[in-house]
């Protein structure tokens, strides 16, 4: 691990040589800060690297922690707070014959067959999520597309539900599909909302440029803000699990 001062903070880093001409920088989990460098990049010039990024770095690493600490991370172990459709739950697992997965209250309780093997049991929950999931966001493409037909065309879809690390969900409008982030459902509704508008309107407008969004706020006015803060407050959840 090596280190760097910026801004009067001293700040670890993880260096590893890539193949790739840039320097990448990004925040793990765990709040180490990852370094990925090809390696003719001498130390001088990584530091200049990372002096100049110091206010993402520092912003990225204090929003990371307040995250972290409110526990919008879905850590799926016995016991842990974890977030549902933007709520927060209480996950259980329960030794049981068949597998099944109950909502009590702020409870979620997951029977399974082997509740020592918790690999196996989170499985169990992420399964009964996709079923959940995928209920859920065909209901919503239905309630915009039908939205979307009164004045444009929208061509009947089909739903991949995926666990995804790095998009909330993708449009291939040749094949008419749609695939959303299974971890899209511990958002609350209106960002869950907000992606499937996005992605839908992806079959009008293949780039993010001013008649994308102009598309987009005729049918959610605070669609920007509502993907400002999913990003924000929830990225970090697909990335831990
Ligand atoms: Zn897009």
């Amino acid at each position: 691990m090596r280190s760097i001062v910026l801004n009067n903070k001293i700040i670890e880093y993880d260096l590893k040589h890539s193949s790739k001409k840039n320097v990448n920088i990004h925040i793990k989990p765990d709040m180490t800060l990852a370094v990925s460098a090809p390696r003719w990049v001498l130390k001088g010039e990584l530091e200049r690297i990372l002096y100049n990024k110091s206010s993402w770095i520092l912003t990225n690493l204090e929003s990371q922690k307040r995250l972290l600490k409110e526990n919008k991370t879905n850590i799926l172990e016995n016991g842990h707070v974890i977030w549902f459709m933007g709520e927060k739950y209480r996950l259980y697992y329960k030794q049981a014959d068949k597998n099944f997965v109950c909502m009590v209250d702020d409870i979620i309780v997951v029977y399974t067959s082997r509740v020592d093997d918790l690999e196996y049991s989170k499985g169990v929950f992420l399964k009964w999520l996709k079923a959940m999931a995928a209920e859920e966001y065909t209901e919503l493409i239905e309630k915009y597309r039908n939205k979307m037909l009164k004045k444009y065309h929208i061509p009947e879809v089909s739903l991949q539900v995926r666990a995804m690390k790095s998009r909330w969900g993708t449009c291939t409008p040749s094949k008419k599909k749609i695939t959303l982030n299974l971890y899209l459902m511990f958002a609350p509704k209106e960002y869950i909302e907000c992606i499937v508008l996005h992605e839908l309107t992806h079959f009008l407008e293949i780039y993010h440029n001013e008649h994308f969004y102009s598309i987009m706020k005729e049918f959610m006015p605070k669609c920007k803000q509502y993907q400002r803060e999913l990003n924000k407050e929830y990225s970090l959840i697909s990335k831990n699990i």
